[in-house]
């Protein structure tokens, strides 16, 4: 049975920390390096009831996207939320490791899975990693789509194929337009217009889009945006790195159980539509 420091090095393997961004923090939050590991729950989001779940299920690993700590801290008090799920890991045994950027840039990487979920064709990397010389990793994907849809049809493709959540898909743009080429991005994606514009797709799926960045972005070219909830767009990544580590774990003979968390931790649980809602979109 491999130790923890096993486990951690494959991961760093697929997911080199020196690949996250300035900002991010990514890495091993808790955990003792020599503790044996045999289930590891992969999940987006290190919130409380992951914690709980990964307790519930005997994990001794849990892998998530989202940083625990993304600004640092000077307490893990369990008066704090996060302090309460550091207390909840280690009590119970359970190492937390996160991967990122780190896991955004890779190659597979978070958004391969999108694409892939989404059944979309990659073509190459939306924002390419100036230090990958053969061109493949890097932010958001560049995707085709063998049989082109309707932004319309898309939107609905990508609320049926995406897991569900309170807040579906919206869209931005003619409905009728035909959508030929994708650029999609798991996460907050509107730091990427600028790439998206340059590369000429008919449209863009990411999350988080605001008001001011997607009305500019729409005003600037007559790219269609459809955001996701971030969670959605995210979770795709949970089931292919699990496929990852199980390929890693089998090549070594370490008989690791993985499993991905079902929970929707998004924070938005409720969406009601307008009674009758006013769209207008550009004349053909
Ligand atoms: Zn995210």
């Amino acid at each position: 049975m491999p130790v923890l420091s096993d486990v951690i090095s494959a991961l760093d393997t697929l997911w080199p920390r020196a690949w996250a961004q300035d900002w991010d923090a990514v890495g091993t939050v808790c955990g003792d390096p020599d503790a044996e590991v045999s289930r590891v729950l992969f999940a987006v989001d290190p919130v409380r009831e992951i914690a709980d779940e990964a307790v519930a299920v005997g994990a001794d690993l849990l892998v998530t996207h989202h940083p625990l700590y993304l600004r640092g801290t000077s307490t893990v008090a369990a008066d704090t939320f996060k302090g309460r799920v550091v207390h909840t890991l280690i009590t119970n045994g359970v190492a937390l490791h996160v991967a990122h950027t780190n896991a955004d840039i890779a190659d597979p990487g978070v958004s391969d899975a999108l694409a892939a979920a989404l059944d979309l064709r990659v073509t190459g990397p939306l924002a390419p990693d100036p230090a990958d010389r053969e061109g493949r990793r890097g932010l958001g994907r560049l995707c085709a789509l063998d049989r082109p849809m309707t932004l319309a049809a898309f939107a609905e493709h990508a609320a049926a194929r995406l897991p569900a959540t309170a807040q579906g898909v919206r869209a931005s743009g003619d409905p009728d337009r035909p959508v030929r080429t994708v650029a999609v991005s798991g996460g907050a994606g509107d730091s990427l217009f600028a790439e998206v514009r340059a590369a000429g797709a008919d449209a863009y799926l990411t999350a988080d889009l605001r008001h001011h960045p997607a009305s500019e972005a729409r005003e600037h070219a007559p790219v269609a945006l459809l955001d996701a909830a971030h969670w959605a767009t995210e979770w795709p990544w949970c089931q292919q790195a699990a496929a990852q580590l199980d390929a890693v774990s089998e090549r070594r003979g370490w008989g690791l159980r993985t499993q991905v968390s079902h929970r929707v931790t998004d924070p938005w649980i409720l969406h009601q539509p307008s009674p009758s809602p006013r769209v207008s979109h550009p004349a053909p």
